[in-house]
């Protein structure tokens, strides 16, 4: 796995859904040419190439029209995801009513959209749209079972990339099992409805590559697992009024809804101007910027920069960064490691000049404080996994609340640790800071006072925290729990 874990850390998870999406079309219209689906290469060639350009003329039409930036990625998975569910076909009235949805869903990422960011899966919504003008349905073709093994593995590539799993299998639990109940009583067996279901259903596809969209999917674990479980009874049910059917993508689209609700005052896509880059260690930066708007968030949270990059390399234009300051501040800032080989990403931030802005949307996480302020901390963090802490910890120190928290902060040399006065500040409110440049062993972990009853918190680079979970599970060191925040990317 961690040969895989390799490769999905060199690009970022966009690319990836269009990496995936890409070779499915491909192998489907190898499979039409070869007779191996029953779908003619020609109707998949022809809709694929007409779904795509009429994406790409809206993305390039509505991002003038509203001057805002699209990523090509976006407009590519979306065109790639209106291929793999409409009816394929080689008639011209079909192609233009697939062409239409490929506008419909691009117009819907700016027009249904507040504080220019989109409500709805946009190849969801337009396919709703166009159901209820009577211009066509969706047929999820790609459900098939000579697709099967290719959506396996590309749904698996993508919940390893985005950590969605229990999303999915909540929302798949849900579905599978409400469709098994509903026609248990029928004559087939057991086995052969699961496989039915499984294979000839959208399930897969649509909990993998539409369910998991960032853009629509609430900020925390919880909500997300309700928006999933919300989906997954809709898709199971199936239920119909008269000819109106909850087809799968209307069950996206009212999941849509409850997510959009649910946090719609952390939904905002910020503009930041740069107000200053700091070198706070060899490597490592300040960035603190202006946000156009107040941006809500909790101490320990992360959200997503887009920045122009003039020339962008094969890990694209995006980011997920902790926001390193606390809510109470005016600005915003991160602390990044800028690697002296780096990508084309961090070199534009890098290089911004003041006034300079970029892009922020999608703030989420779990790595918050708990509710009880008396709940007992250890704090373990490796190299740039320090940032979530340094949010919590300013917050605690702007707050004057008291804790009692051990922060281990490991840095590979002792010239990387950030020398921040936060954390002298940081003594007189409960946080005690314990440096090391090697990781603690199991004994001197359980030396640490009160460990059974702290709390664990650990971030950091994938190996690292991987490492001290492994350290805590093995051993039963605390018995108060274990979160981590892993850095992926590095
Ligand atoms: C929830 C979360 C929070 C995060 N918070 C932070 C944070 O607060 N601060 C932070 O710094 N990071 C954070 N990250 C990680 C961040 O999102 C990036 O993934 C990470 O910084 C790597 O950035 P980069 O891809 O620009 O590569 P770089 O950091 O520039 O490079 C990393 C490595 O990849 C190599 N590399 C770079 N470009 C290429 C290329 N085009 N082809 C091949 N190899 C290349 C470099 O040689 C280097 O070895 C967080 C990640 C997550 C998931």
């Amino acid at each position: 796995m961690s040969y895989v874990d390799y490769y999905l850390n060199r690009i970022t998870m966009y690319k990836l859904v269009a990496f995936s999406l890409s070779i499915l079309a491909i192998i489907s219209i190898i499979f039409g040419y070869s007779g191996a689906l029953t779908i003619s290469g020609n109707a998949l060639l022809l809709s694929f190439v007409v779904i795509s350009a009429a994406c790409f003329g809206a993305r390039v039409f509505f991002s003038k029209l509203f001057k805002v930036t699209m990523n090509d990625e976006s407009s590519l998975i979306t065109a790639l995801i209106l291929f793999l569910i409409l009816p394929p076909s080689s008639q011209a009235d079909q192609l233009v009513v697939s062409a239409l949805v490929g506008v419909l869903a691009i117009a819907s990422k700016f027009i249904l959209a507040v504080h220019r960011k989109h409500i709805f899966n946009p190849a969801a919504i337009a396919v709703v749209i166009a159901g209820l003008l009577g211009l066509t349905q969706a047929s999820w073709w790609i459900a098939n079972d000579v697709m099967f093994i290719f959506i396996i593995l590309a749904g698996l590539l993508i919940l390893r990339k985005t950590n969605r799993y229990r999303m999915f299998f909540i929302f798949a639990g849900f579905a599978l099992g409400i469709t098994l109940l509903q026609d248990f009583s029928s004559s087939e067996s057991l086995v052969t409805l699961l496989k039915t279901s499984l294979v000839s259903f959208p399930i897969i596809f649509l909990g993998t590559v539409m369910l998991t969209e960032p853009s629509t999917t609430p900020p925390n674990q919880r909500l997300q697992l309700i928006y999933a479980a919300i989906v997954g009874v809709l898709v199971g049910l199936r239920l119909n009024v008269g000819d109106f059917y909850v087809t799968p993508e209307i069950a996206l689209v009212i999941g849509n809804i409850f997510a959009y609700s649910s946090h719609a005052s952390m939904r905002k896509r910020y503009k930041l101007v740069l107000e200053s880059i700091t070198e706070l260690a060899p490597e490592i930066h300040m960035f603190t910027f202006k946000p156009d708007a107040k941006i809500r968030y909790e101490a320990g949270q992360y959200i997503e920069l887009t920045a122009a990059v003039k020339t962008p390399d094969i890990r694209g234009n995006r980011r997920t960064f902790t926001i390193a300051s606390a809510p109470a501040e005016d600005s915003v800032s991160f602390v990044i490691r800028v690697p002296r080989k780096t990508s084309a990403f961090k070199k534009a931030l890098i290089n911004l000049k003041s006034d300079d802005s970029v892009y922020a949307q999608h703030v989420a996480g779990d790595f918050t404080l708990p509710q009880d302020n008396e709940q007992k901390l250890l704090f373990i963090a490796g190299g740039i996994g320090i940032t979530p802490f340094m949010s919590i910890i300013k917050f605690i120190v702007n707050t004057k609340t008291k804790h009692d928290i051990v922060l281990l902060y490991q840095a590979s040399d002792k010239s990387h640790f950030i020398q921040s006065r936060l954390f002298k500040a940081a003594e007189n409110c409960g946080v005690k800071t314990i440096r090391v440049t090697a990781p603690l062993a199991k004994d001197e972990l359980e030396a640490i006072e009160d460990i059974r009853n702290r709390l664990v918190y650990i971030s950091g680079p994938d190996g690292f925290v991987k490492m001290y979970r492994s350290i805590f599970d093995n051993h039963n060191i605390t018995s108060s729990g274990i979160k981590t925040d892993y850095f992926t990317g590095y």
